[in-house]
């Protein structure tokens, strides 16, 4: 079976937050838009995240920064603890969506989803589970491609937006190395305390962790371990060794600990970083998200370049006249932006697993400041 549907039809791998940001970014602009995402319906696991003013303001241009404040848990401060359980620091972040708004917000990743995959509907997007790409070939001003139960495709766009380990990537030959930093990262559902109404990051003596509210009743712990190898746990093991890594941790954590125990939907990951250097776009397909820059959670800002790369897109194809014009807008306008967010989420991951945390903080500040400038 072949399809070709016009001139502004698009295909988009992957309905993460740059697939779904980017599909409703361009429906809403007269766009015909399909996504094929690999995983099935509603697989997103559980655990939380942070969004902070960036992702705020992209989201609120799609009338979702409400609908994300209202299911989650809207914040402004960032509360650092040193290891001996004195509060060191305060970071106060900009408020980018009006001052009667909270600067960021924590959340739960099924309900991020879900409102963004909600609005993709309401704009006609469709969206089919258990499909990827095979192949990808540029005819003329059209891509054809071939999907993996078979069927073809001719489109005006392809996008990639299928994470990390992008195959688009691969299929474009635009090759980057996805490096590891020696840590892995934590997070497990919790009963929110009544004193968590930020961010709290504390700083151990090999460790950091926190936590991040994500609703009235519900937080997120998170606890970046330091100077490891890549390694899966077992499932029944995570529990006890969370709480174990935990214990060395004084004041406040304690509480966390016991809060720990209990945990639902704890998860361990990797941090691995990339950032695709020169062109992220072939002819007439590009990669966006993760699959262009992923920087480590540190900075707690990949959605927001995410959702930002899905609203910059559709407008940099909305005001030129090819598609390959507007690829390579979009892609000058990303490009230093999401180079600075990398490159500084690596410094921050270094300096804190040198326990050079005092150096981390002002990073940390000038980087968010940085990231509130205009897009
Ligand atoms: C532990 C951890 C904590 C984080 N915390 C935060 C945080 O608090 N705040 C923040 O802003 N960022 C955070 N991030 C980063 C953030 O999660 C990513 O930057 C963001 O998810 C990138 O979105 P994306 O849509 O580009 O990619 P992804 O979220 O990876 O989505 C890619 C989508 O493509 C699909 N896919 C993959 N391969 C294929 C294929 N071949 N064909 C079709 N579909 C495919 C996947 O199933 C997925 O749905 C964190 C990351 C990690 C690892």
């Amino acid at each position: 079976m072949e399809s070709y549907r016009g001139a502004r039809t698009a295909l988009i791998v992957g309905a993460g937050m740059a697939g779904l940001t980017a599909a409703s970014a361009l429906a809403r602009r007269g766009w015909q838009v399909e996504i094929a995402e690999i995983g099935s319906a509603g697989a997103t696991s559980g655990w939380g995240l942070c969004l902070t003013g960036p992702s705020l303001r992209a989201l609120d241009e799609l009338g979702l920064a409400d609908p994300c404040l209202a299911a989650g848990y809207g914040m402004s401060v960032i509360t650092h603890v040193d290891v001996d359980g004195a509060l060191t620091d305060e970071v106060r972040l900009p408020r980018l969506i009006g001052a009667e708004r909270p600067a960021m917000v924590g959340m739960a990743r099924p309900a991020l989803y879900r409102t963004l995959r909600e609005q993709a509907d309401r704009c006609g997007v469709e969206v089919h589970h258990g499909l990827t790409v095979a192949a990808v070939d540029q005819e003329g001003e059209q891509v054809r491609v071939r999907m993996s139960d078979g069927t073809l495709r001719r489109v005006a766009l392809l996008v990639g937006a299928d994470g990390i380990r992008s195959s688009v990537r691969h299929l474009l030959r635009l090759e980057t190395a996805v490096a590891y930093h020696g840590q892995m990262v934590w997070r497990a559902l919790v009963p929110r305390p009544p004193w968590a109404t930020g961010v709290h990051q504390f700083a151990g003596k090999v460790n950091t962790a926190g936590l991040v509210p994500i609703s009235d009743s519900r937080a997120y712990v998170f606890l970046t371990e330091n100077g490891v190898e890549q390694s899966i746990l077992p499932d029944d093991e995570l529990v006890p060794r969370l709480w174990k890594l935990l214990a060395a941790f004084p004041g406040r954590v304690e509480e966390i600990r016991s809060l720990a125990a209990v945990a639902e939907s704890v998860v361990r990951r990797p941090v691995l970083t990339a950032f695709l250097d020169g062109a992220w776009n072939r002819g007439s397909s590009v990669v966006i998200g993760d699959a262009a820059h992923a920087p480590a959670p540190q900075m707690a800002s990949g959605a927001a370049l995410a959702i930002e790369d899905g609203a910059v897109l559709a407008q940099e194809l909305e005001c030129h006249r090819s598609i390959g014009a507007g690829l390579d807008a979009f892609v000058s306008r990303r490009t230093q932006r999401c180079r600075t967010l990398v490159e500084t989420s690596v410094a921050i991951a270094d300096l804190e697993q040198a326990q050079r945390h005092h150096e981390a903080y002002p990073l940390v500040d000038a980087c968010h400041r940085q990231m509130a400038e205009p897009v």
